[in-house]
C-alpha cells in the first residue's frame, strides 16, 4: 500500500471509530462460504471487473455458484461516474448477470444524503456522465452555487476546475461530498493509481471544508443494503481491497472475505494488517 493510501484509510478509521478483531484469518473457499451466508455483498471493480477484463479467472464463476446455490446477492459499489443502467450493461457483456435491484452505488446515496442536506446547487468535479447521480438527487450544476457545495466522483485533470473548486471550498462552512472515497485503484496492467478519495484529500488539505463520504468503506452503503433483509440474515462482504470493502465490513458489523491476488498480494496483505490494525475474516482464492 502506498504511504499516502494508508495514510486516508487511517483518516478513514479514524472517522469510523470502531475497534477491530484480532482473530487469526483462515483461508476458506467459495463452497465452505456458501454453506455458512446467505447474503453476499460483492464488490464490482477490481474484483468482477476492471473495465472490460476480468481480474481475477473465477469471478464469473463465483457469481454463477453463488446464484445456483440460491444466495442472494448484492453489488456494493463505489462506482458514482455513471448511471447504474451503463454500469449493469458493461457487467452484461462480460456475463455478470445483475438486476438494477440487486446494486447499490455510493453515487445513489446522494439522493438520501440530500433529505438531509436539502441542497439545491453545487459545483461538480467527475465524469459528465456522473451528473445523472446530482439530477436523481434535485441537484443542479452551478459554477457559482450559492452555498459552497462542491460533489466529487472522480479525479479531474483540468486546472480551472481545480482552481475553482478550491475556491469555493475555500468560504465559510463549505462542503465537499465525496461520492468514491476510494484512494487508489487497480489499472487493466495491474498497477496502481491515486483516484478520487486521493483527490478529495488534496483538496481537503487546502481547504476547511467539512468532508461527506458516501461510500464504502463508510457504513450507510451497508446499512441501506442491509435494510431489506431480517436482522438474522448472514451476510458477508467480499472485495478486493483491505481498505474500503474490509474495513468497511468490519465498521458495519459483518463478516468480510478478502480476495488475494493480483489487487492485494497474498506477500504483502500481512503488513498492510498490521499498519492499519484490521483483518479480514476470510482469505479466498478464486
Ligand atoms: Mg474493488
Amino acid at each position: 500500500m502506498e504511504p499516502l493510501e494508508l495514510e486516508i484509510h487511517k483518516k478513514y478509521i479514524e472517522r469510523l471509530n470502531v475497534s477491530f478483531q484480532t482473530t487469526e484469518t483462515k483461508i476458506n473457499t467459495l463452497e465452505q462460504l456458501a454453506f455458512k451466508y446467505d447474503l453476499f455483498f460483492l464488490d464490482a471493480f477490481g474484483t468482477l471487473y476492471n473495465q472490460n477484463h476480468y481480474v481475477y479467472p473465477g469471478a464469473l464463476e463465483m457469481v454463477r455458484y453463488l446464484r445456483q446455490k440460491g444466495k442472494t446477492i448484492r453489488l456494493l459499489t463505489n462506482a458514482a461516474s455513471q448511471p447504474v443502467v451503463k454500469l449493469l450493461k458493461e457487467l452484461w457483456v462480460m456475463g455478470f448477470d445483475f438486476l438494477h435491484e440487486e446494486v447499490v452505488t455510493s453515487g445513489d446515496l446522494l439522493t438520501l444524503e440530500n433529505q438531509k442536506q436539502n441542497i439545491q446547487e453545487a459545483f461538480y468535479l467527475g465524469r459528465e456522465t456522473g451528473v445523472a447521480f446530482l439530477e436523481a438527487a434535485g441537484i443542479t450544476f452551478s459554477e457559482n452555487p450559492k452555498y459552497p457545495v462542491v460533489i466529487l466522483s472522480n479525479v479531474v485533470r483540468e486546472v480551472e476546475l481545480r482552481e475553482k473548486a478550491i475556491e469555493i471550498l475555500k468560504r465559510p462552512n463549505s462542503k465537499l461530498i465525496v461520492l468514491n472515497p476510494d484512494p487508489w485503484a487497480p489499472s487493466i496492467d495491474g498497477s496502481r493509481k491515486p483516484v478520487s478519495g486521493a483527490f478529495a484529500y488534496y483538496l481537503i488539505q487546502q481547504t476547511n471544508a467539512e468532508v461527506i463520504y458516501l461510500g464504502k468503506p463508510f457504513t450507510t452503503i451497508f446499512s441501506e443494503a442491509l435494510k431489506k433483509f431480517p436482522k438474522s440474515t448472514k451476510a458477508i462482504m467480499i472485495g478486493d481491497s483491505l481498505g474500503t470493502d474490509v474495513l468497511g465490513a468490519c465498521a458495519a458489523g459483518i463478516d468480510s472475505a478478502l480476495i488475494l491476488g493480483r489487487n492485494t498480494p497474498k506477500e504483502s496483505v500481512a503488513e498492510d494488517e498490521v499498519k492499519l490494525g484490521i483483518r479480514p475474516t476470510y482469505y479466498l482464492n478464486i
